[in-house]
């Protein structure tokens, strides 16, 4: 009870403090340099809640700041705390995590426990709607040379979980890796509570986090659970150093989140990139599993009703499985019962190639993807309107990606 009711006195405290400096109009009238090459790293972590009323305030700063650093090494992470839950509006984003690691905060930097409360690199800590200390929070850190290091590497999304190896470099006694999963944006209508009536938005909101004692160990992987169906665009992996003894942050790093594609090993592999590859089948033959290679490389044709696509009917686009080159739209896809994924059309005419095939005593026309040469499968002409033709592939030379919402499967 002593504890919720310092709790209640330091937000009200704060918000009394919000309201002054909003009021007198000082945010905003600090513009500190964010542009440039600088050789630090900031990471800025606010402890924030859709139950607080000077809470806003601090979320708008952060999100000014993030647009304004767009790639460049600042990390800002949004964490939702659950006390505030109490007063009658149960944050979506919030966890008892989140809280816990606000009072990690107090005992290491010997502070109050409050929202907005913002931390950067894990050493000194402010009212998180104070522009003008955050700024010159984020100049001192920026300036200040790191001597660690984090690499994130091998980050998939696999099923319901994002897979990550991570290496370490510097001194990394006493410290700790923490990964975060990070939503990018989000809008909430508060229906109860301090902020009832209002419509918030939000972003860098933290949705999980691990920390991973190091115990002296600079490689190794981790695992973070996701929501289910989310979209991977707007998600993304933060990861730092932090020492375990006095919270400072020693090195940070970022990754986007990306389905696993199964082409990390494959340097010529880009669903954007249309230029001609030549590449030779020696160096195929080290890249592609020994299957794709002998059907997209060999020409081997893959039995009747046994690939993966030929009763696919799902909205998406497929790829070369080799070179990653666009080839046709699922709209183009009809129901076959010949037993491959049938397609009366390429996305572009120059998607694909022609070859005249007269093996095994036929004549048939090859389809070949026009970037990589690789086989896909021929060319009838029996298909539906519009163009009465019949693009007859193999599954194992096609790559196919759903539209938008990358489910948990993919
Ligand atoms: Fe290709």
């Amino acid at each position: 009870m002593k504890i919720r009711i310092a709790i209640i006195v330091a937000c009200l405290g704060i918000s009394l403090l919000g309201i002054r400096l909003f009021a007198s109009g000082k945010p905003g009238n600090v513009k500190g340099d964010l542009k440039g090459s600088e050789p630090g790293f900031a990471v800025v972590e606010l402890f924030t809640s859709e139950g607080c009323s000077s809470c806003p305030a601090a979320d708008q700063l952060i999100s000014r700041v993030q647009k304004e650093s767009d790639g460049r090494p600042v990390y800002i992470l949004a964490y939702h705390v659950d006390y505030w839950n109490r007063l009658g509006w149960k944050d979506p984003f919030s966890s008892a995590a989140y809280s816990h690691r606000q009072d990690l905060y107090a005992n290491w930097l010997n502070a109050s426990l409050y929202t907005p409360q913002a931390v950067v690199n894990g050493a000194v800590e402010f009212v998180g709607s104070d522009e003008n200390r955050l700024r010159n929070a984020l100049s001192t850190a920026l300036g200040k040379p790191g001597k660690e290091s984090v690499l994130l590497s091998h980050v998939t999304l696999d099923r319901d979980q994002v897979e990550i190896s991570y290496h370490a470099d510097g001194n990394i006694a006493n410290t700790s890796l923490l990964v975060s999963l990070v939503q990018k944006t989000a809008v909430s209508k508060v229906l109860k509570g301090e902020n009832g009536g209002r419509t918030l938005s939000h972003v860098q909101i933290v949705r999980d986090l691990e920390t991973i004692d190091l115990n002296g160990k600079k490689d190794g992987t981790t695992t973070l659970k996701i929501p289910e169906g989310i979209n991977a665009d707007g998600y993304e992996i933060i990861a730092f150093l932090q020492n375990n003894r006095t919270g400072e942050i020693t090195a940070a790093g970022k990754a986007d989140l990306k389905p696993a594609t199964g082409h990390e090993n494959n340097p010529y592999y880009s669903n954007t990139d249309t230029r001609k590859l030549n590449v030779s089948n020696k160096e195929w033959k080290k890249i592609l599993p020994a299957e794709l290679y002998a059907t997209a490389r060999e020409q081997a044709t893959e039995r009747p009703f046994t690939g993966k696509y030929w009763n696919a009917d799902a909205k998406g686009t497929y790829y070369c499985a080799v070179c990653g080159n666009e080839l046709f739209r699922s709209d183009a896809k009809f129901a076959s019962t010949c037993g491959w994924p049938s397609f009366f059309a390429p996305t572009r005419k120059n998607s694909v190639a022609y070859r005249e095939d007269h093996s095994y005593g036929m004549d048939r026309k090859e389809v070949i993807c026009a970037r990589c040469d690789s086989h896909l499968g021929h060319i009838f002409d029996d298909g539906p309107a519009p163009s009465h033709q019949r693009y007859c592939m193999n599954s194992i030379s096609l790559d196919f990606r759903p539209d938008k919402i990358i489910s948990a499967r993919n």
